[in-house]
C-alpha cells in the first residue's frame, strides 16, 4: 500500500495512491471511511488493524481522485524525529575524503525541512552551495526501545525516497552538520510511504538521482554499510522510536560537492530521485525571494 498525504482546501488528508485503469489515482481515506485516523501517522499509530482497514477501504473505494490533480505533502509532514545517517556508502565516504565509520554517524533534521514531492526546494539567498543527496528513508511503525537487529524489521512501517539537501558551506563551517542540513525545505520526501510488505528486501533497491538528462547518482542500496536493522538497533539503544519517526539511510556517491567541477542545485531545475518500488520524488528548485 502506498500511503500519501495530500493537500486540499488548506487541509492535509490521508490517502492511498493506487491505480485504476492504468491511471494513478488517490483514494481519500476519510471520505471513504470516517472512522479511520485523520493522518498517515495516526494510521501507523493504529497498528496492523488500522493499516488493514485502510487497505480494505482503498481496495473497495469507488470514488477516486486523479493523482495529477492534487498537490502532495510529505506522507508524514510533521515527523517527531528525522534522523539521518552520514557516510553510509563506502564510495561516498571515499569521494568525501572521509574514513569509513565503524559506528553510524547520526544527525538530525527538523520538521521545517519537510516537503512533499512536487513542492519546491528553496535555495537560500545566503549560500550558492546547495547540494542533493538521494537516500532510502524508512519510517517507524511501532514504538520501541532496545530493539534487536533480529526484530528490527517488525518495527519498520515502510520506505520512501528522501533528498537530504545540504548547504555544503554551512555544513563544513563547523564540526556539527546541523545548520547546513536544516534550511527550510531541505528534506523532500515521498511521493508515498510504501508499506514494508511491498518491499521484501530494502537492501537491494536501485537508487538514482537525475536533473534533466544528467544522471548524477546511480547505485543500489546493497551498498549500504549499516543495514536498516543495524540502524534500528543502534538508534533504539539510545532513544525510544515512535510511529512516524523517519530515518534516512545515507547517500551513494555522485553528490555535487564531490564532482569536478562541482555541481550545485540551480533555480529553474527539477531534482528527481527514483528508488526501485518506491516511485519518483520530484522537486523543482526555486530561489528564495530577495524580499524574504
Ligand atoms: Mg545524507
Amino acid at each position: 500500500m502506498k500511503l500519501v498525504t495530500y493537500q486540499q482546501d488548506g487541509q492535509r488528508r490521508p490517502g492511498v495512491l493506487t491505480s485504476r485503469g492504468g491511471s494513478d489515482v488517490i483514494v481519500d481515506l476519510l471520505a471513504a471511511d470516517a472512522s479511520l485516523p485523520g493522518s498517515v501517522r495516526g494510521i501507523l499509530e493504529g497498528g496492523a488493524a488500522a493499516l488493514a482497514q485502510a487497505a480494505a477501504v482503498a481496495q473497495a473505494a469507488t470514488t477516486v481522485i486523479d493523482a495529477a490533480s492534487v498537490t502532495l505533502a510529505a506522507p508524514i509532514p510533521n515527523p517527531g524525529k528525522i534522523l539521518c545517517i552520514g557516510l553510509n556508502y563506502a564510495d561516498h565516504a571515499a569521494e568525501s575524503g572521509q574514513p569509513l565509520p565503524d559506528y553510524p554517524i547520526v544527525f538530525s533534521k527538523y520538521s521545517n525541512t519537510v516537503i512533499g514531492s512536487g513542492e519546491a526546494i528553496i535555495l537560500p539567498k545566503v549560500t550558492d552551495m546547495v547540494d542533493y543527496e538521494a537516500e532510502l528513508g524508512f519510517v517507524i511503525g511501532v514504538r520501541g526501545r532496545h530493539i534487536s537487529e533480529a526484530d528490527a524489521l517488525d518495527y519498520v512501517a515502510g520506505y520512501l525516497p528522501v533528498n537530504d539537501v545540504s548547504a555544503r558551506d554551512y555544513q563544513e563551517r563547523v564540526s556539527q552538520w546541523t545548520m547546513g542540513k536544516s534550511f527550510d525545505t531541505f528534506a523532500p520526501m515521498g511521493p508515498a510511504l510504501v508499506t514494508a510488505d511491498e518491499i521484501p528486501d530494502p537492501h537491494n533497491l536501485a537508487i538514482r538521482l537525475w536533473i534533466g538528462d544528467e544522471v548524477l547518482q546511480d547505485s543500489n542500496t546493497s551498498q549500504l554499510i549499516f543495514s536498516v536493522p543495524k540502524l534500528v538497533a543502534d538508534i533504539s539503544e539510545v532513544m525510544t522510536l515512535e510511529p512516524g519517526d523517519i530515518v534516512s539511510t545515507g547517500t551513494p556517491p555522485g553528490v555535487g560537492a564531490a564532482r569536478s567541477p562541482q555541481r550545485f542545485l540551480r533555480a529553474g531545475e527539477t531534482c528527481n530521485i527514483e528508488i526501485e518500488g518506491l516511485g519518483v520524488l520530484s522537486n523543482p528548485i526555486v530561489a528564495e525571494s530577495s524580499a524574504d
